[in-house]
């Protein structure tokens, strides 16, 4: 392949850009090799500067649930476009989305939309701490919230038990009040407990971890971790940003039958437009202005091209009975695949699914938590990533990110892409 257009791109990018990308994750910088710079994308597929085309399973990281460019989000968005962008005032559109999803995923008795994944799960946070009076909360290792202060926390080693930054410019003052513990494993969640008594407004956790690679709970866990928080009067939070309508039209809480006091979403909600939200039970959104005293705004808030996009999409998930079944078969197919051919090297990798999001570890060990997640041979997955994009699939450029299966994968698409994983394990192991 040639990417002479995408490297000259890059080097211009990079003088007027930090690193000469919006979002640290796409400067390649874990896989090495420059960036490709993208022209245009539809169904299945994208092309970059250079006009090479690709299968990609990055979906926008998330958010293309049905490829790139599906008709009926185009139709609604243009049609959205002719009456005026945004108005700052309350529109109609946003009564249609936010009954919608309170249709589609009961917990949500009242829900507010936001521009990002960031966004709904600060605001969630803010939410629980006005409405129990507490200031702590714990998140897990390896789940990631967004990039606001207090979620870029790892735990403290040793004699520490508050933990501390990940990146300088977020304050110790920020880091004492993220409690982390350890994903899957419940006693780590207790012992924090214990010795934060009535303190914890709330645990944050991703039900389906997808930002160390994709890592499940387990049934138990989320069971044990439900049961504690209405013990307690810990407000619980799913963090469905990227599980929402991915795994089930009602999330992974409906995949788990485990209902959270408070959820988050983005990526899929928005069609592709840059939407986040948070909801849940009415007395606690009833903490927020104007109705109580928990201050949270924004100027495109709800605006009505991302309101148009977002029902598109979630009117299509709802209208389609048949679409995780489909999205199920299509990516079991894959995973056959891929298994089938780590056989003929005699290796059995880590493949982590649950529906359409999915993570091929390069290690041996079972993966189900951060420390677990980290045993994974990175390096290799750098050459794997390279010798699939030569073979004209795009992955996502790091293993700890999740795979993404659309509606527009064909099965033509899968072979090539079983074909390409079969080629590139070749060469490689
Ligand atoms: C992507 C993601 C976020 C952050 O969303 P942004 O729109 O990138 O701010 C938060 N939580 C989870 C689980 C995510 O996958």
């Amino acid at each position: 392949m040639n990417y002479t257009k995408s490297i000259a791109l890059f080097e211009e990018a990079k003088k007027y850009i930090p690193g000469g990308v919006n979002s640290p994750v796409r400067a390649f910088k874990s896989v090495g090799g420059t960036p490709l710079f993208i022209e245009r994308g539809e169904g299945s597929r994208i092309f970059d500067a250079d006009k090479n085309e690709y299968i990609e399973y990055v979906g926008s990281w998330g958010p293309h649930l049905f490829g790139h460019n599906p008709k009926f989000i185009i139709d609604a968005l243009k049609s959205a476009l002719e009456n005026g962008t945004s108005f700052g005032a309350p529109t109609e559109l946003e009564i249609k989305m936010a009954k919608i999803i309170t249709e589609l995923v009961p917990s949500i008795e009242k829900i507010r939309m936001v521009n990002s994944g960031t966004e709904a799960t600060m605001s969630a946070i803010r939410a629980a701490r006005g409405f129990t009076n507490r200031n702590k909360f714990i998140k897990f290792e390896g789940c990631y919230h967004g990039h606001a202060d207090y979620f870029l926390i790892k735990a403290g080693s040793g004699a520490l038990t508050f933990g501390v930054p990940t990146s300088p410019g977020v304050t110790a003052a920020n880091a004492a009040d993220t409690l982390v513990a350890d994903y899957n494993y419940i006693n780590s969640v207790k012992t924090l407990i214990h010795e934060n008594k009535n303190e914890i407004a709330a645990i944050i956790i991703e039900p389906i971890a997808g930002n160390m690679g994709v890592v499940p709970a387990s049934k138990e866990f989320l069971a044990e971790l439900r049961d504690i928080c209405t013990e307690e009067e810990i407000v619980l939070i799913f963090d469905e940003v990227m599980s929402g309508f991915r795994v089930a039209k009602g999330g992974a809480q409906e995949v788990y039958g485990i209902k959270p006091d408070m959820t988050t979403f983005g990526k899929i909600i928005g069609g592709g437009l840059p939407v986040g939200a948070f909801g849940g039970r009415k007395d606690i959104m009833d903490t927020l202005a104007p109705v109580g005293p928990v201050y949270q705004a924004g100027t495109l808030s709800g605006n009505p091209l991302a309101m148009s996009a977002g029902i598109a999409a979630l009117t299509h998930i709802k209208e389609n009975k048949n679409l995780y079944n489909i999205l199920e078969e299509k990516s079991q197919y894959l995973e056959d695949g891929i298994k089938e051919n780590m056989k003929k090297f005699n290796k059995s990798f880590a493949m982590n699914r649950v529906g359409s999001m999915s993570c091929l570890f390069f290690t041996d060990k079972k993966v189900d938590n951060f420390p677990s997640a980290l045993t994974s041979d990175a390096p290799l997955y750098g050459k794997y990533f390279h010798k699939m994009l030569e073979n004209g699939v795009y992955l996502a450029p790091s293993q700890f990110e999740a795979m993404f299966i659309s509606t527009a994968h064909s099965k033509e698409d899968l072979d090539k892409t079983i074909e390409a994983n079969y080629l590139s394990l070749r060469e490689l192991l």
